[in-house]
C-alpha cells in the first residue's frame, strides 16, 4: 500500500485517469492539479493549484506522457487553466522526489538535472514500450484497414525494425494471413525472424524488397523511407509511418509520388485510452510502491 506517499498530478488525459484511479485505490495521497473540469471523482484525491507549497512534501510528481513542452506548458485536457512547470517549483521537491512522465523534453531534462531529482520516462522502458506495442499494432491495422481496399489476409506487409514494435507489428500482420517481410540490420534479428516465419531481409538492400508491397510499416525512427525506396514502391503501396516525429519517410517524396503515406504516432493513447493508461498505471505504482519500502526500510 501507499499509505502516506504523497503524489501529485498536473495535467494529462485519459490515460491520466487510470493512473489516478490506481494510486488512490492504493490509499496514496494524491492532489490533482489541471482537473478542475472533470466530473468523476476519486475518493483520496483533492484539487490543488499549482504553487511552490505544494511540491515541498511530494514523494512523487506524475506529469503527462509527454512532460512539458519547450518552455515547460503542461498539456491538461480536463482544465482550460494554463498549467507551467517553474524551476521554482522542482527546486521545492525533497531530493528523494521523482518525477515520472511518458518522454521528456530538454526542458524537463535540464531541470530535473540541475536539481538532482530522478525522472523516470516510462515510455523508455523495454515493460512499458512492449506493452503498448499491442495497442500501436492494433491502431496501426486500423489505419491500415481504412486505407485500403484489399485485406490485410493475403497482402505483402513490410515491416520495417524488429524491435518492440516492430516485432508485434510483425506478429500481428501474420496473425491476420499476411505475408511479412521483416526489414533488419542485425545478423541476429534476421535470424529470429527466420524463426518466427517472417521474410528477412536487411534494411541496406531495402530498394530490393519493396517492389510488391501493399502496406509498409516503420517503426525505424530515421529517413529510412527515403525518395529511392518510395520510388521503388508500386502507387498503390499505402505507408504507415509508427515511428516517433518526424518519422522516417520522405512524406513530401511519397506526395509527390503519388504514394500514400501517413504518419500515426501516438496511437496507444488514441485508440485505446484505458489500456494505456493501465499500462502506464500498473508500471508506475510498481515503482512508487518499490520507493515507498525503500524509505520505509531506511526510516
Ligand atoms: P526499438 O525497440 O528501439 O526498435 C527500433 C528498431 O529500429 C530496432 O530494431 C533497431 O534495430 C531499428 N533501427 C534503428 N535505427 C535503424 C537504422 N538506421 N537502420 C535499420 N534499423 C534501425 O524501438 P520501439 O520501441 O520499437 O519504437 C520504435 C519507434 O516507434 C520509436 O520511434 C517509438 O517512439 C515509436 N513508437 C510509436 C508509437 C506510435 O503510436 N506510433 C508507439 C510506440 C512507439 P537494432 O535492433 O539493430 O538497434
Amino acid at each position: 500500500m501507499l499509505t502516506g506517499t504523497q503524489v501529485a498530478f498536473i495535467g494529462g488525459d485519459a490515460r491520466t485517469l487510470e493512473v489516478i484511479q490506481r494510486l488512490t485505490e492504493l490509499d496514496a495521497t494524491v492532489s490533482l492539479i489541471g482537473f478542475d473540469n472533470l466530473k468523476q471523482s476519486f475518493v483520496g484525491a483533492t484539487h490543488a493549484e499549482l504553487t511552490e507549497d505544494l511540491f515541498t512534501a511530494l514523494d512523487a510528481l506524475l506529469l503527462p506522457p509527454v512532460g512539458t513542452d519547450d518552455e515547460g506548458y503542461v498539456e491538461g485536457v480536463f482544465t482550460s487553466k494554463e498549467l507551467r512547470l517553474l524551476p521554482e517549483y522542482i527546486a521545492r521537491l525533497p531530493k528523494h522526489a521523482k518525477i515520472y512522465t511518458g518522454m521528456a523534453k530538454p526542458y524537463l531534462k535540464k531541470l530535473c538535472a540541475a536539481h538532482s531529482i530522478t525522472l523516470v520516462e516510462l515510455f523508455q522502458r523495454d515493460d512499458v514500450a512492449i506493452y503498448n506495442s499491442i495497442p500501436t499494432a492494433e491502431g496501426a491495422l486500423l489505419l491500415a484497414i481504412q486505407n485500403t481496399d484489399i485485406t490485410i489476409h493475403g497482402s505483402v506487409s513490410v515491416v520495417l525494425g524488429f524491435g518492440r514494435t516492430g516485432a508485434t507489428m510483425a506478429r500481428t500482420l501474420q496473425g491476420l494471413g499476411a505475408k511479412v517481410l521483416v526489414g533488419v540490420r542485425r545478423n541476429e534479428n534476421f535470424a529470429r525472424a527466420y524463426e518466427m516465419g517472417f521474410q528477412p531481409f536487411y534494411t541496406s538492400e531495402l530498394t530490393k524488397h519493396v517492389g510488391n508491397a501493399d502496406l509498409l510499416f516503420n517503426t525505424i525512427p530515421s529517413l529510412i523511407v527515403t525518395g529511392e525506396v518510395i520510388a521503388a514502391m508500386p502507387p498503390r503501396t499505402v505507408i504507415i509511418d509508427l515511428a516517433s516525429k518526424p518519422g522516417g519517410t520522405d512524406f513530401r517524396f511519397a506526395e509527390r509520388r503519388g504514394v500514400k503515406a501517413i504518419l500515426a504516432p501516438g496511437l496507444p493513447g488514441i485508440v485505446a485510452p484505458k489500456t494505456a493508461g493501465r499500462i502506464i498505471a500498473s508500471v508506475v505504482s510498481q515503482l512508487i510502491m518499490e520507493d515507498t519500502q525503500k524509505r520505509r526500510n531506511e526510516a
